[in-house]
């Protein structure tokens, strides 16, 4: 994997206004390193501890964003730090990050994440669920968050029309509640959407910020100690 070519590569299909996230979960430090040297600042990690690992001992300029399913009880490890939280998925875990945004007095950025994928596994409120959590009020009262956009995953599937009709869907609620009276905390900028397998269709739907791993660092590596 030449770590260089595949990010020079992918910044080329970037449009103004887009950015990428390298997915690092599983990768070795050195392969961070490298692509930090390369001249990537964003990367993003699905595991909290494995997080918080890589922030201790990579440089200090990076922008670290949570990607993966969060459990409260690990919000405490990442609030000193974390750029931006992707994987907010329940009120319970923004009231827990709030929390923790005020021990460390700082307001975490966070994205809400929305289920548009057909599989039952993945995460993420609904469109109802999302509009109705955010027309409740209860995230203004939150005074440690800023909720700076939405989230989502398209179906696993080599279906292009129907992961961009699930893009779609996403990007037609954010377009939505853009315009919607929303809670002094919450403003719809990032639209976080894309992986290796279906970035390119993301871009041409609006995504903000594509999250990039294989497609950047070659196969993960489950077996290596974390
Ligand atoms: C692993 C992961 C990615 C990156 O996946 P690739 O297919 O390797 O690009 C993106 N988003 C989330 C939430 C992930 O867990």
């Amino acid at each position: 994997m030449n770590i260089r070519n595949n990010l020079n590569n992918l910044r080329q299909t970037l449009p103004d206004g887009c950015r990428l996230i390298a997915v690092s979960k599983t990768q070795p430090a050195e392969a961070i390193q490298e692509a930090y040297v390369a001249g990537q600042r964003l990367f993003g990690e699905n595991k909290a501890q494995e997080l918080v690992a890589k922030y201790e001992t990579l440089p200090k300029d990076i922008e670290w964003h949570m990607i993966g399913h969060l459990q409260s009880n690990k919000v405490k490890y990442l609030a000193p730090f974390v750029h931006l939280i992707h994987s907010v998925d329940s009120f319970k875990l923004l009231e827990e990050i709030n929390k923790q945004g005020v021990r460390c007095k700082r307001k975490i950025s966070c994205l809400l994440q929305v289920h548009i994928a057909t599989e039952e596994t993945k995460f993420g409120f609904s469109a109802d669920e999302l509009k109705e959590l955010i027309t409740s009020g209860k995230i203004g009262a939150l005074q440690s968050i800023e909720v700076v956009g939405l989230m989502g995953m398209a179906s696993f599937t080599d279906d292009k029309t129907l992961i961009r009709k699930e893009f779609q869907q996403l990007r037609e609620l954010f377009d939505s509640l853009k315009v919607a009276e929303l809670p002094h905390n919450v403003h719809m900028r990032e639209l976080s959407m894309g992986m290796s397998g279906d970035y390119p269709i993301a871009i041409e739907e609006g995504s903000t910020m594509i999250r990039v791993g294989t497609a950047i660092f070659g196969n993960r590596h489950y077996n290596q100690p974390q």
